[in-house]
């Protein structure tokens, strides 16, 4: 009885919002027009502003050509309707060639558009674009959308994914359906979390996925659907939202280096040894399975310990972070 007495109550309090808010536009009342958001595109390279040899040359490009302010050029007048965008060339190359220290400028040049507009887009290279979007996630300071793009076919070649990936990004930046989300890839109408993305195809335009997480949601035409938002969103608004990598309390030296050893049948103990004898203070090692190392990779990474590198070991199978059980390997301090 009491919960049927609770149950009415909510469905008149549904009613009673229903007919308030139909008597208030019967009456006339304007919708308050919400001021359109600022997004700033970010452009660092890439197949996304890349040139082709002709119309057709899908795969013979350079990548990385065009202006980023041409590119959301091309797509006014229609983008004016979504956002008032402005555009920074932070860079113009491939995705490979970017550094550590120009990833910290990035992040820089990220928060700073973040402090005079609603959202940033990034557009990269799709080859490392989940490193770059991996370290903003982290990196960056502001709650407000950052949204990576890029193509797999350059600009200028027909059927492009490059134009629709730009406007689709820009369109779920002004949107703020990412807020507190850190930042996310939104590439072949789908939007994934940073944590999660990895490149899993070389050619085709669906290249980008979050393995058995799936992707966060979708953009179809004027509906954006999000399904699932990363973890952190129940942090929003407190300070533990923020990750501990404030750079501007992380000393300007160059940062640890931090290798990947790989391993394969009949894998020999050469790469950890040569990482670790040209100074890496942590080895990540890709093994097989649940993380496995051949004989000869494991001697090799006790050794490593011993010698004070930290080994973090991983798996080259890489399902998604939810489900992947990563174990940290012991470590001594290095003498
Ligand atoms: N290798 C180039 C890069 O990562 C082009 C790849 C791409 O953007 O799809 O910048």
């Amino acid at each position: 009885m009491a919960q049927l007495a609770r149950r009415s109550g909510v469905l008149i309090t549904l009613v009673a919002l229903a007919l308030g808010s139909t008597a208030s536009l019967a009456g006339g009342a304007e919708p308050i027009p919400r001021p359109t958001p600022k997004v700033a595109v970010i452009g660092t390279g890439g197949t996304i502003a890349g040139v082709s040899r002709t119309k057709v040359s899908f795969d013979d490009y350079q990548a990385g050509k065009l202006p980023v302010s041409r590119l959301v050029n091309d797509l006014r007048p229609e983008v004016n309707r979504i956002a008032g965008v402005t555009t920074q060339q932070f860079g113009n190359k491939d995705s490979n060639n970017y550094t550590i220290p120009e990833y910290r400028r990035l992040t820089a040049a990220v928060d700073h558009a973040l402090k005079f507009n609603d959202g940033v887009v990034v557009t990269t290279g799709t080859d490392t674009m989940e490193e770059f979007a991996y370290w903003l996630d982290l990196t960056v300071r502001s709650d407000k959308p950052v949204v990576l793009t890029g193509a797999m076919r350059p600009w200028t070649v027909v059927g492009s994914d490059a134009p629709a990936n730009l406007y689709n990004a820009i369109h779920l930046a002004a949107s703020g359906r990412t807020t507190c989300f850190g930042t996310v890839v939104m590439l072949n109408d789908q939007i994934h979390a940073a944590r999660e993305v990895r490149k899993s195809d070389t050619l085709r335009l669906n290249a980008f996925s979050s393995g058995s997480s799936g992707e966060l949601g979708v953009i179809d035409q004027n509906h954006i659907r999000v399904n699932r938002a990363p973890a952190r969103v129940e942090q929003c608004g407190k300070p533990g939202w923020k990750t501990p990598f404030d750079l501007d309390r992380i000393a300007r030296r160059p940062l640890p280096k931090v290798d990947i050893a790989y391993s394969y049948q009949g894998a020999g103990p050469q790469a950890i040894k040569a990482f670790a004898d040209a100074g890496a203070a942590g080895i990540v090692t890709a093994g097989s399975g649940a993380g496995g190392l051949s004989p000869a990779m494991t001697e090799a990474r006790d050794d490593a310990v011993k010698n004070g590198v930290v080994m973090v070991s991983a798996s080259r199978a890489a399902p998604a972070p939810s489900t992947t059980p990563m174990c940290a390997a012991s470590s001594a301090p290095r003498a």
